[in-house]
């Protein structure tokens, strides 16, 4: 049997993610720092600590596994990340935990790793119209990524990529562009946008009005969480072994995107529009490269994944009301 370890397991992506790998037949031992808030955990083994520690870590990582997922990060929204109040602790656990994790990989031989970087690394200066954004791999140099955040990513990049020059692993790394889904943050201030839209035409009357930050013409693409999790399987099985994007090219307005909630919801709903953390301009995934290299892109239409995603928020909001 194949094992895993997934670091971050307790998240939202490393929650799906290990639900994926124990489908596919894998032996997986998850770790984070907390269980799953909203699922049992589906992995064999689920150990509790901290990666910053480099003895818990070191127990985390005790054999060899066939593959290693990294996804544990101090992670949020644009509330999370453009505040300023997090950034010391983004970038010192993200240091601490890459660096522990890849000495725990040099220590027992193990090669396949997979690191996800993030869309945030691309210099604001092509993310500047909202309609014609620039997210193609080679054009993240010279850097210049919007938050200190982005900043952990590219360096992340970096460090993992220096370790495969020096032949300890062989890194698999993808530049996720905003994931989404059931089981993820959604409220608390490290939700992203489509979460939060969600829990807001969730908790309105039908007629009454919901925030939106900015002025609603900053415009992102979205994925789905399985096709995050299939595109990271298809990448970590590959010989890709530079940095590509996994993403949605459905380029949509934060406008946009509340309609569609909206009228998944069935709610008509007024708008103000008030000041907050919004980022960049514009962003959307280039999926040229995927395409040439893995032979496959997402194809979930945005709508589809909203659908599954205010149905679990929308309930959610239902339980903290009872
Ligand atoms: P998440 O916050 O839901 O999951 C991260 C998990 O890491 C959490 O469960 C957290 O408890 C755990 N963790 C953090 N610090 C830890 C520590 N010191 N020790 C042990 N566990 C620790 O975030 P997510 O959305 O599932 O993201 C997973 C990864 O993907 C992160 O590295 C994130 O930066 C990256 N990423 C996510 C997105 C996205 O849109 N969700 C986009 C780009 C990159």
């Amino acid at each position: 049997m194949k094992t895993a370890l997934v670091c971050g397991a307790g998240g939202f992506i490393g929650g799906h993610l290990v639900a994926r790998l124990k489908q596919d037949g894998f032996r997986v031992r998850g770790v984070d720092r907390k269980p799953h808030e909203f699922i049992a955990s589906a992995a064999d083994e689920f150990v509790l600590g901290d990666l910053r520690d480099a003895g818990f870590c070191n127990e985390a990582i005790d054999r060899r596994f066939d593959e290693v997922y990294q996804l544990a990060a101090e992670m949020g929204g644009a509330e999370f990340i453009y505040s300023g109040a997090h950034d010391a602790d983004i970038m010192r656990s993200s240091m601490q935990i890459d660096l522990n994790v890849l000495e725990g990989c040099r220590r027992h031989g193990i090669k396949r790793v997979f690191f996800p970087s993030s869309a945030c690394v691309y210099p604001t200066r092509n993310q500047l119209d909202a309609q014609n954004p620039n997210c193609a791999e080679d054009s993240v140099y010279p850097a210049a990524p919007d938050s200190e955040y982005g900043w952990t990513k590219l360096f992340g990049e970096r460090l993992y990529l220096s370790y495969a020059r020096d032949g300890t692993i062989e890194p698999r790394i993808a530049r996720y562009h905003n994931i989404f889904g059931p089981q993820g943050a959604w409220r608390g201030g490290r939700e992203k946008a489509p979460a939060a839209l969600c829990r807001k035409i969730a908790e309105a009357s039908n007629g009454g009005t919901i925030e939106i930050w900015g002025d609603g013409q900053q415009s992102r693409s979205f994925l789905f969480v399985s096709e995050a999790v299939e595109g990271t399987l298809r990448l970590m099985r590959s010989d890709v072994s530079s940095p590509v994007n996994i993403g949605s090219e459905e380029l949509v307005t934060i406008d946009q995107l509340a309609d569609l909630i909206a009228s998944i919801a069935g709610k008509s709903l007024s708008r103000t529009y008030v000041a907050g953390p919004v980022g960049v301009r514009g962003r959307n995934s280039d999926n040229r490269l995927i395409r040439r290299t893995l032979g496959w892109s997402p194809s979930m239409h945005l709508r589809d994944g909203l659908e599954r995603t205010y149905a679990w928020i929308a309930s959610m909001v239902r339980q903290a009301r009872q």
